[in-house]
């Protein structure tokens, strides 16, 4: 219990925010190859935030990272891309008129030639159902079939490290499940790292093997997910959507 594979992602100590104003205040998270690791917490907690700044949207403010031993805190977003982080958003994760198979080949754009078809290839392997609309505009997919896309979008650079914001945000349960499942599929069982970030803590922490949650900005618990599934009144204490306010206004002392 507790066991994790050596580092692939190090985030230390990271502050991170808009206008040099940090949202995320020393936040400090690893994540291996073969592991899928969640980060949870309510709304506005700055999950995206701390994600801007592994994939190099936003500066750190304070602390550093690393991929692979490397350190990646002075890198800008495309180097980023080229060291292994592939990072599908919450939104604009496809272009809408553009077909599947033009999507897939934009998240390819560099690849040429046999190297691309082999990589396509690989793509429809691990979405077998995106096969039959290669031709359809990306607008026309379900909610599903398009975050699909969007996650074989961001897999065609291969990349060593998947960073996914809330993928399942708007999609019902038995979809949210579909796509989990797809992500456990393109990611560690690939021997990928795989950062998450995801709502639904239940659906989560069943393909999850490690769980940090986030409040305010700042780490407040991490453990196995199933050190954290033991907890009795998880969501309430920190994740539901009402707590969010509850916690602050407590923490105001009001
Ligand atoms: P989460 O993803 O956990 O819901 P975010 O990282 O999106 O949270 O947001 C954390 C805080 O940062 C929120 O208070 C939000 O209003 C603020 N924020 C998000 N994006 C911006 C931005 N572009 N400029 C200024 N503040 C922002
Ligand atoms: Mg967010």
């Amino acid at each position: 219990m507790g066991e994790r594979p050596a580092a692939f992602l190090e985030v230390n100590g990271v502050s991170a925010g808009y206008n040099r104003v940090p949202i995320v205040k020393d936040v400090t998270i690893q994540v291996g190859l073969g592991e899928i690791v969640l980060i949870m917490g309510p709304n506005g907690a700055g999950k995206s935030t701390l994600v801007k700044s592994v994939i190099g949207e936003l500066p750190a403010l304070t602390g550093d990272l690393k991929l692979d031993g490397k350190g990646i805190t002075s890198l800008g977003e495309e180097d980023r891309v080229m060291q292994g982080i592939g990072y599908v958003p919450q939104v604009r994760d496809v272009f809408p008129p553009l077909t599947v198979q033009e999507n897939i080949e934009m998240g390819g754009y560099g690849f040429k030639g046999a190297d691309l078809k082999e990589r396509e290839e690989e793509v429809y392997g691990l979405f077998p159902q995106l096969t039959r609309y290669r031709k359809r505009q990306a607008r026309t997919l379900s909610g599903g079939e398009r975050k699909m896309l969007g996650i074989a979008r961001a897999l065609m650079t291969r990349p060593r490290l998947l960073i996914l914001d809330e993928p399942t945000a708007n999609l019902a349960p038995l979809i949210a499940e579909k796509v989990l499942q797809g992500i456990v599929a393109a990611g560690a069982d690939q021997g990928r790292a795989v950062l998450l970030i995801e709502q639904r803590v239940s659906l989560g922490l069943g393909v999850a093997s490690w769980g940090y949650i986030l409040t305010d900005g700042q780490l407040r618990m991490e453990g196995s997910a199933d050190e954290l599934r033991a907890i009795p009144d998880l969501g309430k204490l920190f994740l539901g959507r009402g707590n969010a306010h509850e916690l602050a206004t407590e923490k105001a002392g009001k």
